[in-house]
């Protein structure tokens, strides 16, 4: 009963044509299921800076930066520039959170069915995992649980993704703050400065690119001095969810 918490032995007989029979025993274990992370924001102010799409020629000018000031971050990686994968194992090394984003980040594979999104993200799983020792349960979704583009391929697809990949026993986290740094081709350092720095809840989901550096300073010293410590993504942190259009 995988209802009810519990450890049961589970016996299994086979037997093959000629009457020979194995028996064998095996002790299941039904746990709680623990979800990750919490809706509820913290008291304390936390920016949980997030970079996707990377690594990139970009990432270890981040993760310098990153360190100069002593900050953590998460990075939502893709499978789409591997020459630059030993960047993942150095940004796990130094202590920031590996969460997965896609392998190709092409729309219209992953979102054509539930099926294709899940051979996607196992891929992206699994590359990650030779490199770190283990699977991230912390994803973000090519466009945000809010994006409309997967309803071009398959209607209805994020209300059932962003309820199945719970189950299976991810997060995903969308963001309520935004540096709009991919917004188009050439948005001002400025710009993604004063876009990034404009929010004020007690924790900040911050969405930036692999292609963010130039800003970086300004975005974490403005949130240092009001106050905020920079944190990585972890079982206990607060996640946001964007309202599901498709
Ligand atoms: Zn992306």
């Amino acid at each position: 009963n995988v209802d009810k918490l519990g450890r049961y032995k589970v016996i299994y007989t086979a037997k093959d044509r000629s009457g020979n029979k194995v028996v064998k025993e095996r002790i299941i274990k039904v746990v709680e299921k623990k979800n990750i992370g919490t809706l509820q924001q913290s008291n304390e102010k936390i920016v949980y800076l997030t970079f996707d799409d990377g690594p990139s020629e970009n990432t270890q000018k981040i993760l310098d930066i990153l360190d100069r000031y002593n900050v953590k971050a998460t990075f939502f990686v893709t499978g789409e520039n591997q020459k630059y994968n030993y960047l993942i194992q150095e940004a796990h090394k130094r202590g920031h959170t590996i969460g997965l984003h896609t392998y190709c980040h092409d729309y219209k594979t992953i979102y054509t069915s539930v099926d294709a999104y899940f051979d996607d993200l196992n891929k992206i799983g699994n590359m990650v995992k030779d490199l770190i020792g283990f699977v991230p349960r912390y994803i973000r979704f090519p466009g945000g649980s809010s994006n409309k583009v997967s309803k071009n391929y398959c209607t209805g697809l994020m209300s059932i993704l962003t309820k199945e990949v719970i189950k299976q026993g991810y997060q995903y986290y969308d963001w309520n703050g935004d540096t709009n740094d991919a917004s188009s081709n050439n948005v001002s350092v400025h710009e993604i400065i004063s876009s990034a720095t404009n929010e004020n809840h007690q924790n900040i989901v911050i969405l930036a690119h692999d292609t963010t550096v130039e800003a970086l300073p300004s975005i974490i010293s403005f949130y240092q001095k009001k106050g905020y410590s920079f944190q990585a993504i972890n079982d206990e942190s607060f996640y946001v969810h964007h309202h599901v259009q498709n």
